[in-house]
């Protein structure tokens, strides 16, 4: 039987006490272990919203998330922090998500240092990592402004890798970059959760890059989900005329 990996249950997410306003309106679904999973939904529609409750970034309202049959709401610090390394996320905009001063191989070298490991087995963990996303060496010595988008979001990738997770939440990861460029970073996510055996929430609003990398897919608008099923049959024969109108319109 497959494993449950996570389990979001009944999730609602209200961010003022003043107004009556829910970003998020009842999500159930369960992310099962090594499949790679699609939320597709326009702007607004709550998906950062959903990937910041996961990734304990933000509180729900209502409503639980269960991690290898665990509420992570009620972890305690330790437990945090082994789900701090097991959950990575990769954001739109990567540059934000490095420190300006330090070069990549500093923050790389530093995930492997959090774990233990001595200078030069970090050092040279890093450089595989960096092969293994299709930068070479120079890298390690640059600083984010001194590389393209596209790049920037590879090293962030080798970065979530460090941890070894089990669990990769790609928040629109692709949105900031080129026709091309978003494809060879695609590819990159699939190939890599094949060689790690990662499971991966992949949230888009693109929904030609959900068909092509994965089994699932979760259509999601204000706040709740209108459609859930394989690709195959989500794009044979959508439910909803939502969902007609993504494929219709490509958006
Ligand atoms: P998406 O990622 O699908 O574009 P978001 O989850 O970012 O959507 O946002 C969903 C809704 O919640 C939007 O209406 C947004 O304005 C609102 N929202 C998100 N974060 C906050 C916040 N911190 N405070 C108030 N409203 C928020
Ligand atoms: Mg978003």
């Amino acid at each position: 039987m497959t494993e449950t990996l996570l389990k979001v249950s009944h999730l609602f997410k209200k961010f003022s006490d003043h107004d009556s306003y829910y970003a998020l309106k009842g999500i159930n679904f369960d992310l099962l272990k090594g499949e790679c999973l699609g939320i597709i939904g326009e702007n607004g529609s709550g998906k950062s919203t959903l990937s910041r409750i996961i990734t304990l970034l933000e509180t729900p309202t209502q409503g639980d998330v269960c991690f290898q049959g665990f509420s992570i709401l009620d972890y305690n610090k330790k437990a945090k922090r082994a789900y701090y390394k097991d959950v990575q996320m990769i954001f739109q905009n990567p540059y934000a998500s490095f420190n300006p001063l330090k070069t990549f191989g500093y923050s790389l070298k530093n995930v492997y240092h959090n774990q233990g490991y001595p200078s030069q087995k970090a050092e040279s963990a890093a450089l595989q990592l960096l092969e293994r996303v299709r930068l070479d060496a120079s890298f390690m010595k640059r600083y984010p402004h001194q590389v393209s988008g596209g790049q920037c979001q590879r090293v962030a990738i080798a970065r979530g890798l460090a941890a070894s997770p089990k669990l990769l939440i790609c928040d629109e990861i692709t949105s900031d970059l080129d026709m091309i460029t978003k494809t060879s970073i695609v590819e990159l996510v699939g190939e890599l959760q094949k060689a790690y055996d990662l499971t991966v929430l992949f949230i888009s609003h693109d929904i030609g890059l959900v068909k092509y990398l994965c089994d699932r897919i979760l259509v999601l608008k204000n706040g709740e989900i209108l459609e859930e099923g394989s690709v195959q049959k989500v794009f044979k024969n959508p439910q909803h005329p939502y969902t007609q109108q993504l494929i219709d319109y490509g958006l």
